[in-house]
């Protein structure tokens, strides 16, 4: 979102005038891109932190822009979700991922569970729970299959219809994560109170566990925590051998990083090893 040009991509984070402009070329542009199928999903193993065993994976979305080449969500998710885009972009993604990992699933013995990321915006519409019904049964995805992240955004205006929400989903068998935890506002009684299995470490932690001490202790309290909570903990961002044997020394339970694979498209990850040891 800093290139120069006829289109200005920088205008979109500068205020005023010019971003009102923007966020109306912005609507257009993803709306033509959402018509035009521009949109692609590239999957990241999840791996056991012991074995290296791939357990699952995460659907990311990648905008294949006819001049621009490919442009990576960190420039238009966050510009979709002011202006409300990311909704129908959402959709399409929980969609693909479903359709997408149904057939990879039938076509190889390994059945892989697929991660999806939801922003709030998406998650607390009305309509989020018929969408993902919608998404799982034009797939064929089993509902255990199907795991959503969110991040603690979705607490902002208050827990309980989050905490019915996701309850809902768990006993229809879909999961819920909470993705890069610790990075948010809200406080650890959050944690307590929403019936999630996972809590997802954000890189920003794991890449300091080694050279700060107070990092490395709230990485290891949390692991510890959920661990106490029935919770399992994965560490993103992994991307070195002593990143890795230092999560698995604190018990970590799932690693996932460049280390074992970078998001990959769909053909690539069919071809992977159940065991990525790390490189
Ligand atoms: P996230 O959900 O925290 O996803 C992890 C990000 O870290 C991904 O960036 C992934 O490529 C990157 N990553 C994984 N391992 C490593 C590593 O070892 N080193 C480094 N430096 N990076 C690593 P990506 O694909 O650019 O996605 C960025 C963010 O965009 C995601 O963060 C997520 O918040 C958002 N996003 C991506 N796809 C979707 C989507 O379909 N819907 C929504 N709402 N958000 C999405
Ligand atoms: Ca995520
Ligand atoms: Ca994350
Ligand atoms: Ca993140």
């Amino acid at each position: 979102a800093k290139r120069k040009g006829r289109n200005t991509w920088q205008w979109y984070h500068g205020a005023g005038v010019k971003s009102t402009l923007d966020s109306v070329f912005l609507r257009n542009e993803l709306q033509q891109a959402l018509e035009k199928d521009e949109f692609t999903l590239h999957y990241q193993p999840v791996v056991d932190a012991v074995s290296g065993k791939i357990r699952s994976v995460e659907a990311l979305v990648r905008w294949n822009h006819p001049e621009r080449g490919m442009i990576s969500p960190g420039d238009f998710i966050p510009l979709a979700e002011k202006t409300g885009q990311i909704v129908p972009l959402g959709q399409w993604v929980l969609r693909q991922a479903c359709r997408e990992i149904a057939r990879l699933n039938a076509s190889s013995e390994r059945m892989l569970p697929v991660a999806v990321n939801i922003s709030s915006l998406q998650f607390l519409r009305e309509n989020f729970l018929t969408a993902v019904d919608d998404a799982l049964e034009a797939s064929g995805l089993p509902a255990r299959f199907l795991e959503l992240e969110v991040t603690e955004s979705v607490l902002l205006d208050g827990a309980e219809p989050v905490i019915a929400l996701m309850d809902t989903l768990s006993s229809r068998g879909i999961r819920v994560a909470i993705d890069d935890f610790g990075t948010g506002f809200s406080s650890l009684s959050y944690l307590r109170d929403l019936p999630t299995h996972k809590v997802k470490l954000d890189r920003s932690f794991i890449n300091k566990t080694l050279t700060d001490r107070r990092t490395a202790a709230i990485v290891q309290g949390v692991i510890t925590m959920a661990h106490h909570m029935d919770m399992v903990v994965v560490a993103e961002g992994i991307e070195t051998e002593d990143e890795q044997n230092d999560l698995v020394r604190r018990n970590c339970d799932l690693l996932q990083g460049y280390r074992f694979s970078k998001p990959v498209p769909l053909e690539v990850l069919a071809e992977l090893p159940d065991r990525l040891p790390g490189i």
